[in-house]
């Protein structure tokens, strides 16, 4: 073993128990691939990192705050550049409706290139009297329902690697390449079908086209306008795929998980123990941990002392996922432990994940007016006790999908089939994402 492998050894998840992990009928091709990815260059820097890092500390005390967006399941049919463009025009409008809206820096983070593996709530799924493994993402098998479809192929991690690396290439060319320089803030909607959302933010969009000539008729240099901070992220579930993505910093001698600059662990498997505590304890990216209902303040200090030890601020966010029914009665102990403990952590709703219903038709979807709900109350309990709310982080796409119900325009239960296509959960369209951000906005402003 090299200097290396004797490191990332020593997080030991290994020896821990892991859960939501695919069987690998092939053990040998298992291992050559791994070894191909180890032996490939790192998708992200570990430069990069720091300075997420050091901005999710700022998100800690409200000096800016996260909004973390995209798709539940990354497909590898999806990954064209059109796809990639119009979720990346939704963030940016985004980002610029909370900054200029609330006057708060926003850290912009995709759940994107990389968020390719799921955990599922059975192992297997039954069809017509036919029972085969379910569909883990694509990076694992294929959502197809035959045998070979289903089977857990090692070389999707190749081919998820592959694709996470040239997404982040035309990321990097969208936001370093003067595309997502704020006076470009009209041509972020091009494309976008007339709604009243779209009308809503060209009219935000004059607004902002007056401020920046003013600035720049008073002298203010641009250049630091004209590049965007993009950050990936995603659910680090592929115990195999993250640990082979692990490289040691050479300035340093720190490990980074260089899949992607924030990783986080799931509701499904965020036991202290687990084996996915354990891998992202050795390695210096931030971190977030989704937690619900049922969490308890032991299992929060449990995650606290594994994966924050010494209360690093931006190294640990708590991405709440708790219900718009509960989250006013369950988030105010939680956040009181995390308090008396002292190490501070970065709070981040997820109002998506504790609010799916299944619609008549079948179709596993969100009320558009469940999910600000979920919101509302982060922020009612975080302004009530004090505390910071620090970002959203939320399942959305830039196309016209019909997967949530409700919204500005509202989709019903009937329209839910027009353009029903996720592979997993329901996201927010174009437009939904647009509003939840004006509504955002105001919250913000206090
Ligand atoms: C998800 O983010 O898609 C997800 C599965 O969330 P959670 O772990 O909170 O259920
Ligand atoms: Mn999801």
């Amino acid at each position: 073993m090299n200097e290396l492998d004797v490191k990332r050894t020593a997080t030991g998840w290994r020896d821990r128990p892991a859960s939501q992990q695919p069987s690998y009928p092939d053990p040998a091709a298992l291992a050559a691939v791994s070894s191909d990815l180890r032996s490939r260059p790192p998708l992200v820097f570990a430069g990069e990192v720091d300075a997420l890092r050091d901005l999710m500390a700022k998100a800690t005390t409200g000096g800016a705050f996260v909004l973390t967006g995209g798709d539940c399941a990354e497909s590898f049919t999806d990954n064209t550049a059109t796809n990639i463009r119009l979720k990346i025009q939704t963030i940016l409008q985004m980002a610029a409706v909370l900054t200029y809206g609330a006057s708060t820096p926003v850290i912009k983070i995709g759940r994107i290139a990389g968020q390719y593996t799921k955990p599922r709530s059975a192992d297997e799924e039954t069809r017509d009297g036919v029972t085969l493994p379910s569909y883990r993402g694509d990076s694992v098998n294929s959502h197809a329902f035959t045998p070979e479809a289903r089977t857990a192929d090692p070389s999707r991690m190749l081919d998820a690697y592959l694709r996470a690396g040239t997404t982040l290439n035309l990321i990097r060319a969208f936001t370093m390449g003067g595309y997502a320089d704020l006076r470009e803030v009209h041509s972020w909607n091009r494309g976008f079908t007339a709604n009243p959302a779209y009308k809503r933010f060209e009219s935000f969009a004059e607004e902002i086209d007056r401020a920046m000539r003013f600035m720049e008729a008073a002298g203010v240099d641009f250049e630091a306008l004209r590049q965007v901070d993009f950050y990936a992220a995603h659910e680090a579930l592929l115990l195999e795929y993250e640990d082979a993505m692990i490289r040691e910093d050479s300035r340093t001698g720190r490990l980074y998980d260089t899949s992607a600059h924030m990783l986080w662990i799931g509701e499904r498997t965020r036991d202290p123990e687990d084996a996915h505590v354990a891998l992202l304890e050795g390695v210096h990216n931030p971190v977030g941990v989704k937690i619900g209902p049922t969490t308890t303040p032991d299992e929060i200090r449990g995650l606290m002392d594994h994966l924050n030890p010494e209360g690093d601020p931006g190294r640990l966010s708590l991405i709440t996922r708790m219900g718009a029914d509960r989250i006013r009665e369950v988030l105010p102990p939680l956040i009181e432990a995390v308090r008396a403990d002292g190490r501070p952590v970065t709070w981040i709703a997820d109002p998506m994940h504790g609010n799916t219903i299944t619609a008549a038709g079948g179709y596993k979807t969100r009320r558009f007016e469940t999910i600000m709900d979920e919101i509302r109350g982060f922020f009612e309990v975080h302004r009530s006790l004090g505390t910071v709310p620090g970002g959203i982080h939320v399942e959305l796409t830039g196309d016209d999908v019909t997967e949530c119900l409700g919204g500005g325009e509202p989709i019903d239960e009937e329209a839910l089939g027009r353009r029903y296509e996720t592979l997993v959960d329901p996201r927010l369209n174009h437009q939904q994402s647009l509003e939840v951000a004006f509504e955002v906005a105001e919250m913000l402003k206090g």
